[in-house]
């Protein structure tokens, strides 16, 4: 006879997993429409979203989830926090717990400032006016203090909204990271930026046919081990990943015929976040075990692939001649030499978004200090675009002359995403903290990513992250793959080693 511990693990689980079924309806029909919905038919989808969202939300609060967590917390299935049956315990009551903290009154009032917020960021960004978007900052930022205050914290109240994303993560421990990395990468930057050395990077700025850009996308992310059985790869205006179900990952890219990077190099970012959702142990899907672990995890598979391999020498001795052979126009006259440069051109800019490997970073530092400086309340809202301008000046030697490339470019504050940013760089570390492992483990990964051979590696990555699911924090995987905590040496070091034998540093 099953015991009673036995029975509301159970429960709890088939409850879960239809949840996961019910959402996984909502995001076929959110990916349907970001890339097929006919324009009249937008109200209807969003009538169906809206009961969707209701019928989620009630299955998330049932009070049944306490009911059985209550049975489950002492017993022996919850005794190891790192096998499946502890980690769906574990995350199930955290996530519970984080939903009970949160008065529905905050919550509403949330979702209502970052409905109007993302609006008045839009037009505000639009006419680069600063001051009609203001008082909405002001009260997303007055919001998700009560927030952090309402989910509690130990040292510092950006932690209560780090954990959303980074969950496990401190403040403290990613701003001396972070803070580590910019002392290393402002100089790097700053050699980088008077270099007389420079790429042609009009190379990449040559006509490339929108169906040959589409053939080579596919190939690379096909290389990778990106499954297009069990996913697909679709255009929208603004690129990104879903997933509908364990077999069935949706990635998107945007073509530009007049700039090779774009689609190429973003297909192999959304790939790398497609190939962690692809090996995720399906047995467990809807469930902790059978999840993504972290944002900044999550971003550092993409970036992984992207940089490390899709921006090495390597991948290009065994893809250029692919790429010669479908831009004969453009790439028929350019050497291997002179192409790989021009894709790993650095330099200081202002728009996130558009920057390269390197001072991508520095963007997310100055967004990360700004964030924590806001939510203490150390700098009034008015001050925030000089704030943001002078941070520019100090990191990348360069200012915004409007605010529309300046503190008004990205749509996360407006959302009510703070303690967002930070993801990113902790994506990149981590992912050169893995990168150096694997070497270790596999031997020197160029010669073999010059033979087309990726599967080693993505076998690699599959053991030792993908299919652990949420078993182990984003630290301790780090800890437990590397023997080391995280550190911003590997990143430096990546980096340095590519970048100082093409500017000639010394
Ligand atoms: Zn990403």
């Amino acid at each position: 006879m099953k015991k009673d511990h036995e029975t509301a693990f159970d429960d709890l689980c088939r409850h879960t997993r239809e949840t996961a079924l019910l959402a996984a309806a909502e995001s076929a029909l959110a990916w349907d429409e970001r890339t097929m919905l006919p324009p009249a038919a937008a109200e209807f989808r969003s009538e169906q979203l809206t009961l969707l969202a209701g019928m989620l939300h009630a299955r998330r609060t049932d009070k049944r989830i306490g009911e059985w967590l209550a049975i489950l917390g002492d017993s022996p299935l919850a005794a190891n926090l790192h096998d499946p049956s502890g980690t769906v315990i574990r995350e199930l009551q955290r996530q519970y717990e984080r939903r009970l903290k949160l008065p529905q009154s905050l919550v509403e009032e949330l979702a209502r400032t970052a409905s109007l917020g993302q609006h008045a960021w839009e037009q505000a960004r639009a006419k680069d006016d600063y001051g009609t978007f203001a008082p909405l900052l002001a009260k997303t930022f007055e919001l998700k203090r009560a927030e952090a205050d309402a989910l509690g914290y130990q040292a510092a109240r950006y932690d209560a909204l780090l954990d959303d994303y980074e969950p496990g993560e401190r403040t403290a421990n990613v701003a001396r990271v972070l803070a580590s990395l910019r002392e290393a990468l402002v100089p790097l930057v700053a050699e980088i930026a008077a270099s007389k050395k420079k790429p042609d990077i009009s190379i990449l700025q040559r006509e490339f046919s929108l169906p040959a850009q589409e053939t080579l996308a596919r190939r690379g992310a096909e290389a990778i081990g990106f499954s297009f059985e069990r996913g697909r790869l679709d255009v929208t205006a603004h690129p990104f990943c879903t997933t509908l179900g364990p077999k069935d990952c949706r990635i998107t890219t945007r073509y530009d015929e007049r700039f090779f990077s774009s689609a190429f190099f973003g297909v192999l970012h959304e790939a790398g976040h497609g190939i962690y959702e692809q090996g995720l142990p399906a047995e467990w899907y809807g469930l902790p075990p059978g999840e993504a672990v972290s944002l900044g995890i999550h971003e550092s598979q993409s970036r992984l692939w992207e940089n490390l391999v899709g921006r090495s020498r390597a991948f290009w001795q065994h893809l250029y001649p692919d790429a010669q052979k479908a831009f004969p126009a453009a790439l028929g006259q350019t050497t291997l030499e002179e192409f790989y440069f021009a894709i790993n051109d650095v330099r200081p800019s202002l728009v996130r978004v558009e920057a390269d490997e390197a001072t991508y970073n520095l963007h997310i530092l100055i967004r990360f200090e700004l964030e924590q400086a806001m939510l203490a309340d150390e700098i009034p809202i008015a001050d925030v675009p000089a704030a943001w301008n002078d941070k520019y000046e100090e990191y990348l030697g360069i200012r915004s002359h409007s605010d529309a490339d300046g503190v008004l470019q990205d749509v996360h504050w407006s959302a009510g995403l703070v303690g967002y940013f930070p993801t990113y760089a902790l994506g990149n570390l981590y992912a050169s903290q893995f990168f150096v492992q694997a070497e270790k483990d596999l031997g020197a990964l160029g010669p073999q990513f010059a033979r087309g051979e990726f599967a080693p590696l993505r076998e690699w990555l599959n053991k030792n992250i993908h299919q652990h699911g949420q078993c182990y924090s984003a630290s301790d995987l780090v800890q437990k793959i590397t023997g080391k905590p995280l550190s911003h040496d590997h990143l430096i070091a990546h980096l340095r080693g590519k970048l100082a034998p093409l500017y000639g540093l010394n």
